[in-house]
């Protein structure tokens, strides 16, 4: 299922509703770098098949949720998402995984498994002074 797309700002916007994929959108979008880095995709969550399963839920949100602090939000405020009933990271962690999941993009292509895509963006430009 495609489940949102990553905006201009680095979040990811979640579409209504999620659509299911085909092998041709897959073979495109390979075409053009890797998918899961402007696009967010779900698909059922395979537990103990999983190398992020730690034995009683998913690693990544925990480890998510060590680096970035979700700041207050209401419970309304939530992302409007579509899979949330059934979320391995919401029912793990509740409103503050949702409140911090549009950060994450997935498969950076190194060794690292996702990113937070808001706090690269402030270091770069910390890091960048300008006329360079
Ligand atoms: S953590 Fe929240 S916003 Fe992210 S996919 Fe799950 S329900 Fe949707």
């Amino acid at each position: 299922m495609l489940l949102g797309v990553v905006a201009p700002d680095g979040r990811v916007a979640f579409i209504q509703p999620p659509t299911r994929i085909d092998a041709a959108f897959v073979e495109r979008a390979r075409s053009l770098g890797r998918p899961e880095r402007r696009f967010r995709f779900s698909s059922p969550c395979v537990e103990t098949a999983c190398p992020q399963w730690t034995g009683a839920g998913c690693g990544v949100v925990d480890h998510v949720l060590e680096e970035i602090t979700p700041t207050s939000f209401a419970a309304t405020a939530l992302p409007a998402c579509a899979i949330r009933r059934w979320c391995r990271w919401h029912a793990q962690r509740g409103a503050a995984a949702c409140a911090v999941c549009p950060r994450v993009i997935a498969d950076t292509g190194g060794t690292m498994t996702y990113v937070d895509s808001i706090r690269d963006a402030e270091s770069a430009s910390a890091t960048m002074a300008p006329g360079t």
